[in-house]
């Protein structure tokens, strides 16, 4: 069956599994592209400049908003993020359906540029299966944790304004349903 290439946004709280559905969704479609986004917050252990995120000081990160390099950007849980124009550019003419990774405020941004894009948020089961999860992960201090979980309400109520909304309560069952949504929106009509 032939197939067109789409812009899948993923968005979803800090801890809601994202990152690992992201992942596993790679290794089983590898033609999908995944843009890497630039940020202003330091790496995590194990995170590798230009695959995890291009680390950028803020000085960096100003220069390129000036030179009207990102195709968004926004302030996310007090560091800058953004998606580099070069980032989008480098596969969306590659034939390949491309996944963002970003904040509700880039969802929305990108959906308003390319009105084609399906925008996808991975819930959690409930805020206190979040707060287990993001302590567990242990990547966050104190200020960090409290902010990410009082973002995390916030950004649950805006995902009745997504295109569909995977509960990751399960990962294989999570994963297995993003990719039931990525084939069917491949192979049908735009809408
Ligand atoms: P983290 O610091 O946990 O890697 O990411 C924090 C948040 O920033 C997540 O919600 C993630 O989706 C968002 N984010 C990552 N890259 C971008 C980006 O390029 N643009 C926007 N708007 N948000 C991003």
């Amino acid at each position: 069956m032939e197939t067109t290439p789409r812009l899948f946004v993923i968005s979803g709280p800090s801890g809601a599994g994202k990152g690992t559905i992201v992942a596993r969704i790679r290794e089983l479609m590898p033609n999908l592209a995944l843009t890497v986004s630039a940020t202003t917050r330091k790496p995590r252990d194990g995170e590798v400049d230009g695959e995890s995120y291009y680390f950028l000081s803020d000085k960096a990160f100003s220069e390129k908003v000036v030179q009207d390099a990102f195709l968004e950007w926004a302030h996310v849980h007090g560091h800058c993020y953004g998606t580099l124009k070069s980032e989008v550019e480098r596969h969306i003419n590659t034939g390949r359906s491309v996944i963002f990774e970003i904040d509700p405020q880039g969802a929305f941004n990108v959906k308003a540029i390319y009105p084609d894009a399906v925008l996808i948020f991975i819930m959690p089961p409930s805020l206190q299966v979040l707060k287990e999860r993001l302590e567990h992960r242990g990547s966050e201090d104190e200020q960090s944790l409290a902010l990410r979980l009082h973002n995390a309400a916030q950004e649950m109520q805006l995902a009745p304004r997504y295109s569909f909304t995977i509960v990751n309560d399960n990962l294989d069952k999570a994963v297995a349903k993003l990719q039931s949504i990525i084939q069917m929106c491949e192979t049908r009509e735009r809408n």
